[in-house]
């Protein structure tokens, strides 16, 4: 599965979308220098320009308070031309990330972590999900993936990645099996499926006998490694698959392209173009 093409594809989507808005803010907070990080604000900022999306690169010192953070977020909260705002995790260890994510304006929210935007995700009337899942379901739906009735296994339950592609995979009526660090036979497991998710942050994790001929395989995984990016399945695996993502070029640029999408959708939200359900 080529996320590459297909998330060129929504850039251009996403580029019409801006023009016919006339325009669309984001808003991005880093506290600190942690040099992934930095990586992933440059690259949403370089697809933004790309877009016209206007983008605003907010840094603050590593050793910023909470109290300071959450001052800037509601200005942030209150400032019109903001549309989509994120707070880019992870944050320092003296600020509770709750307490932030919690604070973010729901409507504004384009990763999808505030409470209202999860539990709307919860009762299956979702607002704002985030960008990887949302890339996930993407890629699924543009290779016409049947999820109907189909056996979904995820690999990973972080609120982030593992748990709102679960609750996705759910609404289109998968039968949806979660898995973890605790899993017994987690291979016995990840046979089963016939659509596999692997959101583990461990590289080589699933190996070509855990997965059945003809399954389905999205490998979310990024890790660094001495032999350069990794993801989460054994490339070995794409001999067994029916269809596969790529590490890199497979859910890394549609999380970009989703991201860029979750902001129109929060700038139609805020100009009653579209209802918002967490509203
Ligand atoms: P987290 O570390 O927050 O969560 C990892 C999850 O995997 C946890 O639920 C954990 O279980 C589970 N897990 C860890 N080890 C095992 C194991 N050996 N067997 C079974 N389950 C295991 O990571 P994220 O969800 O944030 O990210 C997951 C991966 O996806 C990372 O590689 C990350 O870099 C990548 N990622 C990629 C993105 C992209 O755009 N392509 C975007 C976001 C993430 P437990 O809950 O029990 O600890």
């Amino acid at each position: 599965m080529d996320g590459r093409a297909l998330a060129e594809r929504i850039r251009g989507e996403v580029a019409a979308d801006v023009a016919a808005l006339g325009r669309v803010g984001l808003a991005t907070v880093l506290v600190g220098d942690d040099p992934a990080s930095d990586l992933y604000i440059r690259r949403k900022h370089e697809a933004s320009r790309e877009v016209g999306i206007e983008a605003r690169d907010h840094r603050l010192p590593a050793e910023t308070s909470q109290q300071e953070l959450l001052r800037f977020v509601d200005e942030l909260n209150h400032d019109d031309a903001v549309d989509g705002l994120l707070v880019q995790l992870p944050l320092p260890p003296q600020i509770d990330e709750a307490v932030v994510i919690r604070a973010v304006e729901p409507v504004k929210d384009v990763d999808g972590l505030h409470p209202v935007n999860a539990g709307q995700l919860y009762l299956g009337r979702a607002g704002h999900v985030g960008a990887t899942p949302l890339g996930v379901m993407a890629l699924l739906g543009e290779y016409r993936v049947p999820l109907e009735g189909a056996r979904a296994v995820v690999v990973g339950r972080s609120d982030i990645v593992g748990k709102p592609v679960a609750l996705l995979l759910l609404a289109a009526n998968a039968t949806v099996t979660v898995c973890h660090s605790r899993t017994v036979e987690l291979g016995a497991r990840t046979r089963e499926a016939d659509v596999l998710v692997v959101a583990a942050g461990r590289a080589g994790l699933v190996a070509r006998e855990d997965v059945r001929d003809g399954a389905v395989v999205v490998d979310v995984g990024m890790n660094r490694t001495p032999d350069g990016l990794r993801g989460d399945v054994d490339p070995a695996v794409s001999e067994r698959a029916a269809l596969m993502t790529p590490v890199p070029g497979g859910v890394g640029p549609m999380t970009i392209a989703l991201l860029l999408q979750n902001a129109v959708r929060a700038a139609r939200y805020r100009r009653g173009l579209l209802a918002y359900p967490g509203g």
